[in-house]
């Protein structure tokens, strides 16, 4: 903030926070806001999926009951092609996980040769871009097979792109970049389209250099007003890149997280190479969970539909958050925050130096955050401060007290940091 408080000011601030984060330790809360999870009533606006399927038979004929139909069942893939952005020949329908497909994606690329590559990234040092704050499971993924991470400031627009052009322009090893496009994890942002057109086009290095474009949040809108993203696989094949974007989503946090179905978008020669991997890993997905699927959204109007249903039980909550923030911390200068119109979580931003407090103060009176840093590679949020809400999961009263607890421990951490 720009109202500087005189030490008198920040003392009998830091004792009265001190007052309250004892009285709210006194409490024994048992809360948890650590993990984008939807909530059982979330779920249970899926329940109908758990139905019996009365002829399990494609539309054209096929019995899903049997083995086969690698690229998953069409009249799903139908469904969800135009709000992925791919066309719905490119747009694979797989198992019931994502994150899958993007970790099996830099196993093939490790062990394989993507189309474009001169040699298997298993034979190099390879890095990747990562925009933060980001997705921790995508950091996972890198440093478990040992790719290098590099942080790019994920900016109100989208990466940093003058410093991605930069970076890719000069350095062969640079492999790809993560991108949550569409209302990211945690920040909500959408990016803008001249950035989704610098990505398509920008001259990289490596000649296979990929776009992991992890559109999770292509359709979980919480207010009308849609974000718009641009097209980023056209855009690629418009400025001859035609290879560049590998496009994953799901219906996770549409239908059931645990058992939902994901999805993999990317160019004819991609694809063709996607599937020299697959058909060695399995003879086909569950066809009959997609064709569940299928018979309960129906087609993307009632997906929207059913979206629409979602965001009036997720909506409340971002606004309790909101709401909570704003009376306690509003015009604190401690902390700042996004109020998303969409995705799953809101980035709370509090003094240099005090996240990783903050959530050791939050667990100590028992409210379970996920750990500073997890937004950035190698766990290092080097400015230690940002903090992930995840407000899904929880119950509106739990998430409340949740809420209204963290801010106690912002203003104690704030103050004791401030007063050294
Ligand atoms: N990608 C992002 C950005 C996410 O936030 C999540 C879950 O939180 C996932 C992927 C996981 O997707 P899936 O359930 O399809 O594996």
């Amino acid at each position: 903030g720009d109202t500087a408080l005189t030490v008198e000011e920040l003392t009998a601030q830091r004792e009265r926070a001190q007052a309250e984060y004892e009285a709210l330790a006194a409490k024994g809360l048992k809360l948890d806001l650590t993990r984008g999870k939807p909530s059982p009533r979330q779920l249970d606006l899926a329940d109908a999926i758990l139905g019996g399927i009365d002829r399990p038979v494609a539309a054209d004929g096929t019995d899903l009951r049997n083995y086969g139909g690698l690229v998953g069942l069409p009249e799903l893939r139908a469904i969800f092609a135009a709000d992925l952005q791919v066309p719905a020949d490119q747009l694979l329908a797989a198992g019931n996980s994502s994150l899958e497909l993007m970790h099996d994606a830099i196993v093939f690329a490790l062990l394989g040769t993507v189309p474009g590559a001169e040699q298997r990234w298993a034979d190099q040092e390879i890095t990747f871009l990562c925009p933060v704050p980001g997705y921790d499971r995508h950091f996972g993924i890198c440093e478990r097979y040992g790719i290098k991470m590099v942080p790019v400031a994920l900016t109100p627009e989208g990466p940093d792109m003058d410093e991605v052009e930069r970076l890719v322009a000069a350095d062969a090893s640079i492999k790809g970049i993560w991108c949550v496009p569409k209302y990211s994890n945690p920040d909500g942002t959408t990016y803008s389209a001249e950035t989704v057109r610098r990505l398509a086009a920008m001259t990289t290095a490596a000649p296979d250099f990929r776009i992991f474009w992890d559109n999770a949040y292509a359709v979980h809108h919480l207010t009308d007003e849609h974000a718009e993203l641009a097209d980023v696989l056209a855009l690629a094949a418009e400025h001859g890149n035609p290879d560049r974007v590998f496009v994953f989503g799901s219906s996770s946090k549409i239908t059931l997280a645990g058992a939902g179905v994901a999805f993999f978008g990317a160019s004819p020669a991609n694809l063709k190479w996607w599937q020299s991997h697959t058909v060695k890993r399995s003879i086909g997905p569950d066809k009959v969970n997609q064709l569940r699927h299928v018979q309960f959204l129906r087609d993307a109007d009632g997906l929207h539909a059913h979206m629409r249903n979602l965001a009036e039980l997720i909506r409340p909550k971002f606004e309790a958050v909101d709401k909570i923030l704003t009376a306690e911390l509003g015009d604190s200068g401690f902390a700042s925050w996004n109020a998303p119109t969409g995705g799953y979580f809101i980035t709370l931003r509090v003094p240099e130096g005090c996240a990783a407090d903050v959530v050791a103060k939050a667990k100590a009176a028992g409210i379970a955050l996920t750990p500073a840093g997890a937004t950035h590679p190698y766990g290092d949020d080097p400015s230690d401060s940002i903090i992930r809400i995840a407000p899904t999961y929880p119950e509106l009263d739990e998430l409340e007290a949740a809420v209204a607890g963290l801010t106690v421990c912002v203003r104690l951490s704030a103050t004791e940091k401030l007063l050294g």
